[in-house]
């Protein structure tokens, strides 16, 4: 399971840093908002990953990780960090 997880940024990120405080090895937090790092993601590209929805890269997460991920998304003051949980059913992830 962690190994098909995917994490995205939504609109209306407010640069307050909790996501990347906590998990620097993934976000990435700009006065442009919240990107998943390069390096954690399969496709090896920096952006909010709402487009493409990359899957993360092996390793990077473990199954406690996704706990993790699920309390930071939970911790976010405006509710924009999104995990592959929320993708509602039919909708193909990339790089499967
Ligand atoms: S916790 Fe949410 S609002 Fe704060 S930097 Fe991360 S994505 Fe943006």
């Amino acid at each position: 399971m962690p190994d098909k997880t995917v994490i995205w940024i939504d609109e209306g990120c407010i640069q307050c840093g909790w996501c990347q405080n906590l998990e620097p090895a993934i976000f990435f937090v700009s006065q442009h908002g919240c990107v998943i790092r390069s390096d954690a993601r399969r496709d090896i590209t920096q952006s909010e990953n709402r487009d493409e929805r990359s899957l993360l890269r092996p390793g990077v997460l473990d199954a406690e990780g996704v706990v993790f991920m699920r309390f930071i998304a939970d911790g976010c003051p405006v509710q924009v960090i999104k995990l592959s949980a929320d993708i509602p059913e039919g909708v193909l992830l990339q790089n499967l």
